[in-house]
């Protein structure tokens, strides 16, 4: 991934569709290109490779709704000058000059980066934490000020979630570009005083005996305009920067758990202490197990003859198999239980695999089964459903 994708790259175009479409209509437009542009209907076709590749991106971004409305709200922040603004008015070197939280209300998170290497894929990066060890208002901190906290999302597969895994994980939080610091003018050349506000950013307007104030929509409140933009940051004064960072998740982590790693967010401002990272735990679904705290769960399909007669089932666990006594006349939805074949801590604490028996139904038998099950029903007393029978005869 490069840096700067979410304000650079125009996902609407890249799938062709308007700002306004409904989900419905971007689905649809993803579809048709990703079919147009498949590596597998295009074989040695780089051209088309490339555009699966930006089209699955942009799709990746506004096919979720939540990425698609921060997305949204950063490309129209960044292209407002809400950047150079804030650049300007703090004006430190160094650190962090520009107050993200006045930008960003709330929590947000999202962004994505794929890795197709190794047994993992989606690791969501970044974004912005609003609140924060910073203060938050508009009141300057005394002394170096903490760094902020970050709040990431990490998407993991199940295996990795019930042993543990040590990741990489990519982190995007917008900073000052070092090509303009921060003023989106081309090097050599300065902004401008908006022509329109006079450099004061807002315009007054009259409308009977009241008048009204708002941000003037020339320079959109910045108070100056760039005549030659930056070639780094297309004028925003700001760019997305990128860092990484392994993270270490023990064994036995759970969907939905969120991690907080002290230190590891954003760096302090001249030598104050680092924020937070949080990271919120994702875990992808496997196919066979489930799992329930440290206990995985199985289902196994059994038959009636087994259930009846009784067997040994030899079942997988998540590193080997176990095998599994059904005693005689088992029921059908009678759970097993295989000791310490569920999640192992740290500490040597497992949880059990929990083995459900569903006895399946054949929908259809051959004539000696069928012959066999006859002779088997004459032998066998009715199901028990006298309790059902009186209230049944009330009706009839
Ligand atoms: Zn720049
Ligand atoms: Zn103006």
């Amino acid at each position: 991934m490069s840096s700067k994708d979410w304000i650079e790259k125009d996902y609407y175009a890249a799938l062709g569709v308007d700002k306004s479409a409904s989900s419905d209509e971007i689905k649809k437009a993803y579809r048709k290109l990703a079919r147009e542009s498949h590596p597998d209907h295009n074989p040695g076709d780089t051209g088309a490779e490339e555009r699966f590749k930006t089209v699955s991106e942009a799709y990746a971004v506004l096919g979720d709704e939540k990425k698609r409305r921060e997305y949204d709200e950063m490309r129209s922040l960044f292209g407002s000058g809400a950047f150079r603004r804030s650049a300007r008015g703090a004006g430190q070197p160094g650190g962090m000059p520009f107050d993200v939280s006045d930008l960003f209300g709330g929590g947000a998170g999202g962004g994505d980066n794929r890795f197709s290497g190794g047994g993992f894929t989606d690791l969501f990066s970044s974004i912005f934490s609003g609140g924060g060890g910073a203060g938050g208002g508009p009141a300057r901190p005394r002394g170096p000020a903490r760094g902020r906290d970050v709040e990431t999302e990490v998407a993991l597969d199940f295996d990795d979630a019930v042993r543990g895994v040590t990741l990489p994980l990519t982190l995007r939080a917008p900073g000052v570009c070092d090509t303009c610091h921060g003023n989106g003018a081309k090097p050599g050349t300065q902004p401008v005083a908006c022509p329109v506000c006079h450099g004061a950013g807002v315009t007054t307007r009259n409308q009977g005996s009241f008048s009204f104030s708002e941000p003037c929509r020339n320079c959109q409140g910045v108070g100056t305009i760039v005549e030659e933009k930056c070639p780094e940051c297309h004028g925003t004064g700001g760019v997305t920067k990128t860092r990484t960072l392994n993270v270490r998740f023990p064994a036995g982590v759970a969907d939905g758990q969120r991690i907080r790693l002290a230190g590891r967010g954003e760096p302090g401002e001249r030598g104050g202490p680092a924020g937070d990272l949080f990271v919120q735990v994702k875990v992808r679904p496997d196919e066979l197990f489930g799992r329930t705290g440290d206990d995985l769960t199985l289902t196994v399909p059994i038959t009636y003859a087994e259930a009846v007669l009784g067997t040994d089932l030899r079942v997988p666990t998540l590193d080997g198999t176990v095998t599994l006594r059904v005693p005689p006349g088992t029921p059908s939805g009678r759970v097993l239980r295989a000791r310490g074949k569920g999640v192992v801590r740290k500490d040597g604490r497992a949880g059990d695999l929990l083995v459900t028996l569903d006895v399946v139904v054949p929908a259809k038998v051959s004539d000696e089964a069928r012959a066999a099950l006859e002779t088997f029903a004459a032998q066998t007393p009715p199901a028990a459903r006298e309790h059902l029978d009186a209230r049944v005869r009330r009706f009839s």
